[in-house]
């Protein structure tokens, strides 16, 4: 067997596995049979995120097997799809990285799709989700969210909530060199990617069990992946407190005119000079807080602590280059 096929030494495929006991057989055998159709090494690494039901013991005895390609890590507990994605990009050696659910609505079979994409040289691969078997709902959810990135990011990335993606080995050590907790790995991936592509995958319903997410966890993510993306709200509140102030002083001159022009019965004793007093002081309130918001943002970056800059490639005179190499 040619075992560098697409030029990489080894295909790592990280999955995050929640009590998905019912579907892990399944998944494991089209996985098993995807790899090996991409020609390369392969290793298969399952996360187990603190599953309550028999997914650990179903890991741990595939890892078991003689010759097994399966790699499994046992979280203590629950941490979230994003944490246990990371550990598994902890664990895995691959100069290739492919993330996929559990659940089996990312079909496998599309691994060798994805691997002959990336080996194009992309550093990131995204899919897109065609007719996404999700509920109205989250279709709906997910079509503002990534249209919100898009225009903050200004990154031609149309489905940031698909998971099934692929990335290289300096995108993913330039991922572990970040300290934050909440992370949303789409996005903190695109930022050190140099080139990104995204390609069209089938998407099949749950067959087994329900979404892990919840209304309360599904708004949690939102904010993981709007705060790992930019401190811009932050900067929204000076922006309100200047729009509030504004009124107020327009209010307040608008009265004055008013009370020279129409006389004093007019400005009700007083009472709307005070709305306009208030609006200026309110709007004051807003601008210092937004002021604490720019060194409450910048705090933030600085304890996020990612690297500051990823050098992609070093090529010196005489000297072979080569990938994600620190100066
Ligand atoms: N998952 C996980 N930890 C969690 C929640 C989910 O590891 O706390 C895994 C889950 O087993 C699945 C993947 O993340 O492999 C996606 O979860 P799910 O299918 O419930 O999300 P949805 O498809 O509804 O977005
Ligand atoms: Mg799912």
């Amino acid at each position: 067997m040619n075992n560098n096929k697409h030029g990489f030494k080894l295909i790592s495929v990280v999955i995050p596995v929640y009590n998905e006991e019912a579907s892990l057989p399944e998944l494991l055998r089209r996985t098993l049979l995807a790899c090996e159709q991409t020609g390369c090494d392969f290793e298969i690494v399952l996360v187990d995120d603190g599953s309550r039901d028999q997914s650990e013991a179903m890991l741990l005895a595939a890892a078991n097997e003689p010759n097994s390609h399966v790699v499994a890590v046992i979280l203590n507990r629950n941490y979230g799809q994003h944490s246990a994605v990371m550990a598994g990009f902890e664990t895995a050696r691959g100069d290739l990285i492919i993330t996929l659910d559990a659940d089996l609505q990312n079909p496998p079979e599309e691994i060798p799709r994805i691997v002959i994409a990336a080996a194009e040289g992309y550093d990131v691969v995204g899919t897109i989700r065609q007719n996404r078997q999700d509920s109205f709902f989250r279709r709906r959810a997910s079509k503002i969210i990534n249209k919100m990135v898009k225009k903050a990011t200004g990154q031609e990335m149309n489905d940031y909530g698909c998971m099934f993606r692929a990335y290289r080995r300096s995108v993913i050590d330039a991922m572990l060199q970040c300290q934050e907790r909440s992370t949303f790995i789409p996005i903190l991936a695109n930022s050190f990617a140099r080139n990104t592509l995204e390609i069209p995958v089938h998407h099949a319903s749950r067959e087994n069990g329900d979404s892990k997410y919840d209304l309360f966890r599904l708004i949690n993510l939102m904010f993981d992946l709007v705060t790992s993306m930019t401190t811009a709200p932050l900067r929204l509140l000076s922006m309100l407190g200047v729009m509030i102030a504004g009124f107020g002083f327009g209010l307040a001159v608008l009265l004055l005119v008013l009370r020279f022009t129409l006389g004093s019965t007019w400005a009700a004793d007083g009472v709307f000079t005070l709305f306009a007093l208030l609006f200026i002081f309110v709007g004051a309130q807003f601008i210092g807080m937004g002021l604490l918001g720019e060194y409450i943002g910048r705090i933030y970056t600085d304890v996020r602590a990612r690297p500051r800059y990823f050098i992609q490639t070093v090529a010196r005179p005489g000297v072979q280059s080569s990938s994600g190499e620190k100066l």
